[in-house]
């Protein structure tokens, strides 16, 4: 075989934004990064601040004891306006780390073989870290075979911050290439924010129905749902899932009927996995997928009893009765949130369900990100601007009566 024309679709896009540093005047550094934590676009949370994408698309840092909300760039001089601005510079989800910002860049190539017969293409990956009071950005990781840029959710466990990388280079039958930074073969890695050692512990989607997600007719090739997504870590281990469908023509089929619905009308099997940081290990988990997983408990949906379920850190389970299917539920301060139409609240110590007394928030896309000294910070959109509140308990809940059981859906 000669070498033929290749082609190499670029799919991913790199934005990489810096943090501007807030004054926390009583540590060593700006931003506080917990100890154990999961981090996305939209839940990138640290113990002072979180992070967040202005409407320009500039990442911004919101200090949780100013209130306020800066450029994630803290460069002498800098004006904040132009594209070298490290908050234009980081990606949409920098994890911060020592008043560094880490973000992720990847190239890939199509190399030959010796004899000329067939080609692969490799993959090489940055980490690079900025420094938010200098701007100064170094290579600070390199490996290869795996592109993290597609990454959905990170986690960091004692100054390790681990990932998916993926590998989804395809070619066709004419030698041509395509290339794309997420799906395809996902595997599980971990990069050492001091030392910069990189790992990979393995392929995380190993099931042989895997590859149905992805689903080639003609000239396209369409990957679907195809995404291993890290949950959080729970009882020391990260837990982390993906989804797959043993006949791929019961996709086709959906992909096909344009009344099709992805998500409820693809016989979908979900597969569980965790890691356990001790061991290394990654196993199939028995617990069914997480919903959310926070403060060391682990929300998930019990289907024999319809209802969402919780693990506390003793592996209890406890039955969120009444608590309604939505789209996003999370644990803040020992209680399960929803702000979506039918907002409640759920105690998990006392098992009450409580409705929220003020509405203001149900009208947005509110979420809670923080309890801090007895107050919860809310975010939520409006006018296409970000607004983050302070609240009491009682702002949202009213009188709790020392967190007796209402019974207020029951
Ligand atoms: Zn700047």
């Amino acid at each position: 075989m000669n070498i033929k024309k290749y082609m190499i679709m670029l799919l991913s896009v790199f934005i990489f934004t810096a943090l501007t540093a807030c004054a926390e005047n009583s540590s060593e550094y700006r931003i506080l990064t917990p100890d154990a934590a999961v981090f996305s676009a939209e839940n990138n949370i640290y113990k002072n601040g979180a992070v967040y994408l202005s409407p320009t698309q500039q990442v911004y840092f919101f200090d949780f004891e100013s209130m306020q909300g800066v450029p994630l760039c803290n460069k002498p001089d800098c004006t904040h306006k132009l594209d070298n601005c490290l908050s234009n510079t980081c990606g949409n989800t920098p994890i911060i780390y020592n008043d560094y910002i880490f973000f992720f860049e990847s190239e890939n190539e199509i190399v030959d073989s010796e004899d000329k017969k067939s080609q692969s293409c490799r993959v090489y990956s940055k980490c690079k870290r900025a420094s938010i009071d200098t701007g100064e950005i170094q290579t600070f990781a390199e490996f290869e075979g795996v592109d993290p840029t597609a990454c959905y959710r990170y986690v960091i466990n004692d100054k390790i911050l681990y990932l998916i990388g993926a590998y989804s280079a395809y070619q066709w039958n004419d030698g041509t290439w395509s290339y794309s930074s997420n799906g395809g073969k996902q595997y599980l890695c971990s990069i050492d924010l001091e030392s910069g050692k990189f790992n990979n512990y393995g392929l995380v989607n190993d099931s042989p129905y895997a590859e149905n997600n992805i689903v080639i007719e003609g000239g396209s090739r369409n990957s679907v749902s195809d995404q291993v997504i890290i949950s959080g870590i729970y009882n020391k281990k990260i837990y982390m899932y993906y989804q797959c469908v043993e006949n791929q023509q019961d996709l086709i089929d959906v992909l096909h009927d344009s009344q099709g619905d992805l998500e409820n009308d693809v016989p979908w099997i979900y597969e569980n996995k965790c890691f356990d940081i001790e061991t290394k290990e990654i196993t199939v988990s028995d617990l069914p997928k997480a919903e959310d997983i926070n403060e060391n408990t682990y929300l998930y949906w019990n289907d024999t009893k319809d209802t969402y379920a919780l693990l506390n850190e003793k592996e209890t389970e406890i039955i969120v009765s009444g608590f309604e299917k939505i789209w996003r539920p999370h644990i803040i301060n020992g209680k399960i949130w929803n702000f979506s139409e039918k907002t409640h609240c759920f105690d998990i110590d006392s098992e009450a369900l409580y409705e929220m007394i003020n509405n203001k928030y149900t009208a947005n896309d509110t979420q809670i990100l923080a309890y801090l000294k007895g107050k919860y910070i809310l975010q939520y959109s409006s006018n296409n601007s970000q607004v983050f509140e302070s609240v009491t308990e009682s702002d949202l809940l009213g009188d709790t009566n020392g967190g007796k059981n209402e019974d207020i859906f029951m």
